[in-house]
């Protein structure tokens, strides 16, 4: 689970991730349209409305390709995770979304290199055992939502 979602956080669900669709919270700046999500699967970031927007379309097209987007943006968001300079948080407009969507997916090797590099950001000292929540920490590794994968196969 994506650390800043943690039960006792100031972000409690009051909305549903547009990458993942899953509970998240999300605030809106009325004066800029910028729209923050904090999601357990994708991390925390920022989208404009045209963004957002893009999303929506995808979402109707079946979204298959989101993952991509969950998995960048959790990337960018554990890079960011514990610092305070806000330019780590940058915020995505439609044409930065869809560069990740054409960029192709990475190796299998490159995702066990990020699982290892994942697991070892959360132990505190080596040899420390820790938890994979697979549940919430697929995005990770770039791969696609399990259930999504079933209906997928089941439609065909
Ligand atoms: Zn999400």
């Amino acid at each position: 689970m994506y650390r800043e979602r943690t039960p006792d956080t100031s972000f409690p669900n009051n909305s549903t991730c547009p990458l993942c669709d899953s509970p998240s919270y999300s605030e809106s700046e009325p004066r800029t349209g910028v729209l923050l999500f904090v999601c357990s699967a994708c991390g925390k970031f920022l989208f404009t409305e045209e963004a957002n927007d893009l999303l929506i379309y995808l979402k109707r097209d079946g979204g298959i390709d989101r993952y991509k987007l969950s998995h960048a943006m959790r990337r960018a968001a554990e890079r960011a995770f514990g610092k305070r300079d806000n330019s780590l948080f940058p915020c995505y407009s439609s044409d930065d979304l869809q560069k990740i969507l054409d960029s192709p997916d990475a190796p299998v090797q490159e995702k066990l290199n990020l699982l290892l590099s994942f697991l070892g950001s959360l132990s505190e000292y080596p040899g420390q055992c820790t938890e994979f929540d697979s549940s919430n920490d697929y995005t990770v590794l770039g791969s696609v939502d399990v259930h999504r994968v079933r209906s997928t196969a089941a439609a065909r």
